[in-house]
């Protein structure tokens, strides 16, 4: 079977991937570089427990399969690629401000006292009650893994065309024949749209893109990173030890502003006063980045996963905040569907908000 995908994100590429490896022939346009949407703007967390607090039973599900996946998937990206993509299983600690916040943090799993928060992150701010303790959350560096799964990808044999924009799906008889792109016309069997925040342009596809900002501190000599993902004052800290480069990434904002990705002074400003807020000694670092980027959101919050009414153009975008956890778990779901061996999750499909191609 020939499948062209359109978007070299971590969907893309992770669901090209499988398909490679299942025996398909494969095709990725990117109207840009590989990794370069939000799979490069991301945090990297696999925030099993912070980012599903009253989600849908089948998100969650999803996830928690994703988040078991994981360790396997890592490392079988970092053999086939040879680039490490710095899969930790750190934990994340979600503050609590108050005893009232930590006592609501109960139904949701341990909790410790802020003797006990003290203990996992040394240098926490006073009056911090505690926090609920997640230990089965993790952190990925998502951008050497996006570099990882383009390598993988290729070494598998697949064909990545980058600076080719789609510009339309074209289809005869109710059937999508091929990809238009400004000089080429890419036919096949199979159609995947993984182009995230962009994925609306190529049809009636219900995606918003979501823009969120994101700064990173540098230490001064001698600190040291948090051990675990800390939440709490409305950010979020990811340590990221980029082979001897120490960062603490912290993020992120979410604003509803059509495809700009200019970024704010002031937002920066926040940020950086949130993290200041949790860890005071944060003054002392530097700021050594600041960017933004757009997450897919459909309206009601979760994935399409699965073919729109022609049958052979599928969707795979919509993940929002929990792209890169989802990774694995989507891949797998989505190259079963393309091959026909695996059937559509209900809550996921695209049908449910009849997208078009016309
Ligand atoms: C600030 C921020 C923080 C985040 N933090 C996390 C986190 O900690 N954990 C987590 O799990 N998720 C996180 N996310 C969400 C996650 O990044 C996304 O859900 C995920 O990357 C989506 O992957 P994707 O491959 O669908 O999209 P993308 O990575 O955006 O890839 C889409 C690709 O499609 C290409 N494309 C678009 N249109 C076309 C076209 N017409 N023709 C050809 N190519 C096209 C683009 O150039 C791009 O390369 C975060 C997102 C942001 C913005």
């Amino acid at each position: 079977m020939k499948v062209v995908i359109i978007g070299a994100g971590v969907a893309g590429l992770s669901i090209g991937w499988r398909l490679l490896q299942a025996g398909a022939t494969v095709t990725i346009l990117d109207r840009a570089q590989p990794a370069h949407g939000a799979t490069w703007a991301a945090a990297g967390m696999l925030a099993v427990t912070a980012e599903l607090e009253g989600a849908h039973a089948a998100e969650r599900d999803l996830a928690l399969h994703a988040n078991a996946l994981w360790p396997g998937f890592a490392s079988e990206v970092e053999q086939a690629s040879g680039v490490p993509v710095g899969f930790v299983r750190s934990g994340a600690l979600l503050l609590a401000p108050d005893a009232a916040a930590l006592d609501a943090m109960r139904a949701r799993g341990p909790v410790l006292d802020a003797a006990g928060a003290r203990a996992l992150v040394p240098l926490l701010a006073d009056g911090i009650a505690g926090g609920l303790w997640a230990a089965d959350e993790a952190h990925v560096d998502n951008r050497r893994l996006g570099e990882a799964m383009t390598i993988a990808y290729v070494k598998a044999g697949g064909a990545l065309v980058p600076q080719t924009a789609a510009v339309r799906i074209e289809q005869k008889s109710g059937a999508a024949v091929c990809v238009l792109t400004p000089r080429h016309r890419y036919h096949a069997d199979a159609f995947v749209i993984a182009a995230g925040a962009w994925s609306g342009l190529l049809g009636d596809i219900p995606i918003t893109p979501v823009k969120g900002e994101m700064i990173a501190l540098a230490p001064p000599a001698g600190a040291q990173l948090p051990g675990p993902v800390i939440w709490g004052n409305g950010v979020y800290l990811v340590p990221r030890d980029e082979g001897g480069q120490k960062l603490l990434l912290v993020g992120a904002t979410m604003q509803e502003a059509g495809f700009d990705t200019s970024l704010s002074p002031d937002v920066r400003d926040q940020l950086r006063a949130g993290a200041q807020s949790l860890i005071p000694a944060l003054k002392q670092w530097v700021l050594a980045d600041h960017w933004a980027g757009l997450r897919p959101k459909s309206p009601d919050g979760l994935p399409l996963l699965g073919p729109v009414r022609s049958g052979n153009i599928f969707v795979a975008s919509g993940q929002f905040r929990n792209g890169i956890l989802l990774a694995p778990a989507i891949a797998q779901l989505m190259a079963d569907m393309v091959l026909g061996k695996t059937k559509i999750i209900p809550a996921f499909d695209p049908q449910r908000f009849a997208p078009r191609f016309v």
